[in-house]
């Protein structure tokens, strides 16, 4: 028998999905909800009969009703790569303003601790590097990648808003790029894109001259993150992700190498705003969570590729 609830807001999605297979490991009964807009059943198929796990299909920016106790809801609705906020720019904008304030009213109204699912991209196309908590960022507020950055500040605004105000138990993890299966292999991000690319002996598309740099987590280390914030006492920002960083030119080199595709790189303009550096400071992290990803890159990708192999149409 479970102790505690934990609700999942983007619950269908990469991230969500992997969240609820933790919080079911760790005990605690998992309620789902999502719109399905960017997540896919798919994701959570092999949960359906989980006696501790339901799904509500519910678009988070409406006003939400759940009967019973709620422990925890861990928010992370939203379109979360550069290709879908691009499509979907009010969408993003909704989920991470209306969104989290729906999310915020109902966790007041249950005494929950909340948990919300923040990015990089609060540091925009950052000028201190490593990030730490305490930069503030360079964002261009109107841009393309504008409505996802700004939707996610404002999500961190209200969120201190509510801890400050109505002394709400809130926790903000900044999450870093981060990869691993049940990524969608056209959400255009630069890991799906390549070994989509390299599986099906396509050219594979640099963009700019791909001196940019990543810095790329694999999912198992995230959630064990995330996991560690929800039970920590920090309500401060917290980053999460894997500190080893490369360039996306080298980066799409190792999927060739470790694909064994015959593909040759070729390069396309750089998409605008797009961040030369990135890479997390975890030292917060280490200190009050006792946390650091354990996974290499070369073992990760392996994973993830094999997962595409088996699963995507390529
Ligand atoms: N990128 C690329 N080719 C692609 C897709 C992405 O060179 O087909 C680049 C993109 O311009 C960025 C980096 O890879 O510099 C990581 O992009 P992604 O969309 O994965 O995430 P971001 O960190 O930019 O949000």
């Amino acid at each position: 028998m479970y102790k505690y609830t934990a609700v999942v807001t983007g619950g269908a999605g990469f991230l969500g999905s992997h969240l609820c297979d933790k919080l079911l490991a760790e005990g605690l009964r998992v309620i789902c909800v999502d719109n399905l807009l960017t997540g896919n059943v798919n994701n959570i198929a092999h949960l359906a009969g989980n006696e501790n796990f339901s799904f509500m299909k519910h678009d988070i920016t409406n006003y939400i009703f759940i009967p019973g106790r709620i422990d925890y809801i861990l928010h992370f609705a939203s379109p979360a790569s550069p290709i879908d906020y691009l499509k979907l720019p009010i969408q993003t904008l909704k989920v991470g303003s209306l969104g989290t304030h729906k999310v915020l009213g109902l966790a007041k109204e249950k005494k929950a601790r909340v948990l919300i699912a923040s990015t990089s991209e609060v540091y925009g196309d950052p000028t201190v590097h490593p990030q730490t908590e305490d930069y503030w960022g360079n964002v261009n507020p109107i841009g393309p990648r504008g409505v996802y950055d700004e939707a996610k500040r404002f999500g961190e605004a209200i969120t201190m808003a509510y801890h400050r105000y109505h002394g709400l138990e809130t926790r903000i993890v900044r999450i870093f790029n981060t990869y691993g299966p049940r990524m969608r292999l056209d959400d255009g991000r630069a890991l799906p894109a390549f070994v989509g690319q390299a599986l099906r002996g396509e050219d594979i598309t640099v963009f700019g001259d791909g001196s940019q740099t990543r810095s790329f987590c694999y999912v198992s280390d995230l959630v064990d993150g995330i996991y560690k914030l929800l039970l920590s006492n920090e309500s401060d920002p917290v980053n999460i992700g894997n500190p080893d960083e490369i360039t996306i030119k080298e980066f799409a080199e190792e999927v060739i190498r470790i694909t064994g595709t015959k593909s040759k790189i070729i390069y396309k303009d750089l998409p605008e705003d797009d961040p030369k550096v990135r890479q997390p400071n975890i030292e917060k992290a280490r200190r009050i969570l006792g946390w650091e990803p354990k996974v290499n890159r070369a073992d990760g990708l392996k994973i993830t590729i094999d997962f595409f192999k088996k699963t995507a149409v390529i």
